[in-house]
């Protein structure tokens, strides 16, 4: 063994995929640390459940809570990708039930929609936490040896 330490050899591992880390609600800077305590939002439905965070991410130390208030823009994720889910079921709807004036079609898809909408809303309310904080933490490859993202 010598003791002369031996150049430091700089491994980059694979970023981890973009939308990958949003859909799996991975921190958004390092991509690696879970941002939800349990990952399962439907557990329990309560809101101190699905909304159970870590201060701050284990792997990078980026704070997820950036200010006082700071979800309360997630509002406007959640309604746009409820929206977007609607066009979604209503396209599919469309394709394999059909629309028509003549019969209660769209009011069947309207129901059916409702109900998908809410049955996913644990989900869909962690989804919007996880794409509103991609607007202010950017991901970071060398998170290691930065400092993390901070509001002044
Ligand atoms: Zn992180």
């Amino acid at each position: 063994m010598s003791n002369i330490a031996e150049p430091k050899k700089i491994v980059t591992p694979p970023t981890p995929n973009y939308i990958w880390s949003i859909l799996s609600m991975h921190c958004p800077r390092c991509r690696r640390g879970p941002m939800f305590k349990d990952a399962n939002p439907f557990r329990k439905l309560t809101l101190g459940h699905i909304f159970d965070m870590p201060d701050r991410c284990a792997v990078c130390n980026q704070k997820f809570d950036l200010e006082p208030g700071f979800w309360y823009g997630t509002g406007y994720v959640s309604y746009g990708l409820a929206v977007g889910l609607s066009f979604a079921t209503f396209a599919l709807w469309w394709l394999f039930v059909g629309i028509s004036v003549s019969d209660n079609r769209v009011f069947w898809w309207l129901i059916v929609n409702a109900i998908t909408l809410l049955a996913l809303q644990p989900w869909l309310m962690r989804l919007s936490r996880s794409i509103y904080i991609r607007f202010f933490v950017r991901y970071d490859p060398h998170y290691e040896h930065t400092a993390p993202v901070k509001f002044d």
